[in-house]
């Protein structure tokens, strides 16, 4: 069975003794679950949150990389600076770095295919437009989203990959998609990858979905056949709310 996967995206929000506090009153509060949980924090909150999660079951990522090992690349970070402080998980394609960063699918893809390599665990951001959805184009946007992103990627790889399905209108405009529309598009999605690495590849792979994700709705998402958690954005900033999202099966 595939474990429940649940990240924050804290975008950016929190100077560092934000974060350590938040750790330290939301630490004691997941410490009991069997729900992987991730704290996807700004590049200046990385070194604090990591001495700060020591002995505790969360891990840490980063919310984007670069991917080239070293370089002129102003303001840029390498995956290889990511694993070199241990974080172990990176988001790459997330909606507002395709729509304000110009990111592309060929872009991504490259991103995707060096944060393997260097042991970094991608979260993948795929998702519709609100007129992409209107005009019916929800199923050909994500799989050909996911076909690109993953392309080249050998199917162990693609094993260590999560996608997150982001429908861009649900995205910190407190719609949710309904549980039952998100569980259909994340087996859509999976159904792609299963075309291209076999069944066995599809069944493992973590699909989670993101969009306005509270503690209230949290349940009847994540309780889908097909959805292995979520990425939380504004949620994610108030340590007990996210900790009841964390528990959402502890009640
Ligand atoms: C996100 O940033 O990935 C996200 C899903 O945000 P929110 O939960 O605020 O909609």
């Amino acid at each position: 069975m595939r474990k429940k996967v649940i990240a924050g995206n804290w975008k950016m929000n929190m100077l560092p003794n934000e974060a350590i506090n938040f750790i330290n009153e939301f630490a004691p509060l997941v410490k009991d679950t069997n729900n992987e949980v991730i704290l996807c924090v700004p590049y200046t909150d990385l070194f604090y949150a990591l001495l700060h999660v020591q002995e505790t079951n969360i891990k840490i990522g980063a919310q984007n990389m670069h991917w080239e090992t070293t370089g002129a690349y102003t303001g840029e970070i390498s995956a290889e600076m990511l694993k070199s402080i241990n974080v172990d998980y990176v988001i790459i394609g997330h909606s507002e770095r395709r729509q304000y960063f110009a990111e592309t699918d060929e872009t991504v893809n490259k991103k995707v295919k060096k944060a393997l390599a260097v042991g970094l665990k991608p979260i993948v951001c795929v998702g519709e437009t609100l007129q992409e959805k209107e005009e019916g184009k929800t199923a050909n946007v994500i799989t050909t989203q996911t076909k690109l992103a993953l392309e080249g990627l050998s199917p162990e790889n693609v094993k260590n990959t999560i996608i997150a399905y982001e429908p861009i209108w649900a995205i910190g405009t407190g719609k949710t998609a309904t549980a039952q529309d998100a569980n259909e598009s994340i087996k859509t999605i999976r159904k792609e990858i299963e075309e291209n690495y076999g069944k066995d590849v599809a069944e493992c792979v973590i699909i989670q979905y993101g969009g306005s994700v509270k503690s209230t709705n949290a349940k009847e998402l994540f309780t889908t056949s097909d959805i292995d958690g979520g990425l939380v954005g504004g949620a994610s900033l108030k340590p007990e709310e996210f900790a009841k999202i964390v528990n959402f099966d502890k009640e």
